[in-house]
């Protein structure tokens, strides 16, 4: 009995370590979600755009390490309800989170992180959440409270207030680094590392101020985009370089929290050159022409700063030994526009807002320097997490795993259109609820509400600046059909919801309506 007890054990022993309880010699890889706050392509130079702003050499780096996606979109351009379909996998429409105005996100809804952690992952939520409630799913959280400041940032500590004294990114990547060193080796883990750059107000270490040497920034071709022949949706924005930059945006005016040393040097950059704007009294063209150059500037910075932490946190992963066995995605929740249309911001069905950066590196996995062109979205991260932990995917998630793409082998089926629905309006930006298809080629789009009814139709390869609208066009009649059609589809297979309550729009929304809108009421489709 004693022998058999002895081999029993022995037994034991010899056997694999199953694996739930597998260390990071186990398969199931780590994931480290490196995660920024309107990041644009335009801004990342292995995206090589054409007006070479910045150059991103640890992003890029990670790029010719891995997989670099050109068409990552978004469902709703807009920071919140990216982040609830990242987690969710799902639609805003399907995890109820549809604008930043008043919209909470239902934690005890299933997310993957939560999947992970009870599947045995330790996890880990750093940086801007940005999502109302608290993180739930995580071993450990310390988070910005909401938009969070760029200086010298109050922090939320599982649960506890903390003042971190800093430049916000900065302080994002130590944390970042001192979780990873300081994790439960035993587990495989989930490291969600979330910046608040580069969101506006853009305000750049202070180590980087002046770094561009008053570079004469090179402008989009629609930097004066005047909107002819186009929707009044889109002509009657609020997110103008010229009609909404405010003089915080500007640096004219200081950002809180810097501690009378930092605004000294603060000032030491900004002043001289705010003074000789003062005295310049410039007018029109000229104005949009310094504060986009203004705007380049800071914007650039903060970017330059997220490189920075890419790389800090990149050599940590070296260090503690894990980068071969670590996924390391990085991308953002939106992409947002550096002058085009004559924006800043976000939103729009338009590329540089509907395009998040996306590179994903995974040794053993990932081809090395590969490129995918196909339309991938946020809503696809959740599934390919669980799928990449050899979980089973809920059937209610909305994307689609991407993990035969990432090995090499998109599959035959692999989506060619993607649905879109924005909705908050008409405060911050007045950019109208829309919603459309999108595929590699066109765009449709519909302008719903209250006051439009427009619809447009896109096409990238006889316009890739899309300032034209093709709907009215005899010689795209049959691409408008098909894309109506498509779209038709779309809403049925993502469930689209009738009539979204109309604090879907926002807090603000519609006042004085009497009834809840009924956008799908009013015609699904035009006659032709
Ligand atoms: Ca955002």
């Amino acid at each position: 009995m004693k022998d058999l007890l002895s081999v029993f054990l022995l037994a034991m022993l010899l056997l694999p370590v199953s694996p739930a309880v597998a260390d990071e010699s186990g398969k199931r890889p780590n994931i480290v979600f490196i995660f920024c706050d309107d990041l644009t392509c335009q801004s990342v130079s292995a995206y090589g755009e054409s007006r070479h702003l910045l150059e991103t050499p640890n992003i890029d780096r990670l790029a010719e390490q891995g997989m670099l996606f050109s068409r990552c979109l978004v469902t709703n351009s807009i920071c919140g309800p990216s982040r609830a379909s990242i987690l969710t996998g799902k639609y805003s429409h399907k995890n109820g989170f549809y604008n930043n105005s008043n919209s909470r996100f239902d934690s005890s809804q299933q997310t993957f992180p939560r999947m992970l952690q009870a599947a045995g992952y330790q996890t880990a939520m750093i940086g801007k959440w940005h999502l109302v409630t608290d993180p739930v799913g995580f071993d450990f959280w310390h988070i910005l409270p909401g938009q969070g400041l760029y200086y010298n940032p109050p922090m939320i500590r599982m649960g506890e207030r903390v003042n971190m004294e800093g430049y916000t990114t900065d302080l994002i990547g130590d944390l970042s680094i001192e979780w990873l060193k300081s994790r439960d080796r035993t587990k495989p883990f989930l490291l969600m590392s979330q910046h608040k750059a580069p969101h506006r107000e853009w305000s750049p270490a202070l180590r980087h101020l002046g770094w561009d040497n008053d570079r004469v920034y090179p402008e989009p071709a629609t930097l004066f985009d005047q909107y002819e022949g186009r929707s009044l949706a889109i002509s009657d924005h609020d997110m103008g370089i010229e009609r909404t930059f405010t003089d915080r945006d500007a640096k004219l005016v200081h950002p809180p929290s810097l501690t009378p040393q930092q605004l000294a040097e603060w000032n030491r950059y900004y002043e001289p050159r705010n003074q000789k704007y003062r005295e310049s009294d410039l007018q029109g063209k000229d104005l949009v022409r310094w504060r986009y150059n203004r705007y380049m500037h800071d914007y650039l910075a903060c970017v330059k700063a997220v490189d920075e932490n890419v790389g800090r946190l990149m050599s940590a992963l070296e260090e503690e030994g894990v980068a071969d066995n670590t996924i390391v995605v990085f991308t953002s929740d939106q992409g947002f526009f550096l002058g085009e249309h004559g924006w800043f911001d976000k939103r729009w069905i338009f590329e540089e807002s509907l395009r998040s950066p996306l590179v994903v590196r995974w040794p053993g996995t990932v081809e090395a320097g590969s490129e995918c062109s196909r339309i991938v979205s946020l809503i696809d991260f959740a599934e390919t997490f669980l799928d990449a932990a050899g979980l089973p995917i809920p059937d209610d998630m909305q994307g689609r795993s991407m993990l035969p793409i990432l090995r090499g082998q998109t599959p035959d089926d692999w989506r060619t259109s993607l649905y879109y629905h924005y909705y908050e309006f008409p405060v911050p930006h007045r950019v109208r609820p829309h919603k459309g298809v999108i595929t590699d080629r066109y765009k449709l789009v519909h302008y719903y509400k209250p006051d439009v009814d427009d619809w447009e139709l896109l096409d990238r390869q006889a316009d890739p600046l899309e300032v034209r609208n093709f709907y009215s066009d005899p010689n795209y009649s049959d691409v408008v059909r098909e894309l109506h059609a498509e779209l038709k589809r779309l809403q049925v297979e993502v469930d689209e919801v009738e009539d979204p309550p109309r604090s879907a729009y926002g807090n603000r929304a519609f006042a004085g309506e009497a009834d809840p809108p009924s956008p799908q009421k009013k015609k699904a489709a035009p006659k032709r």
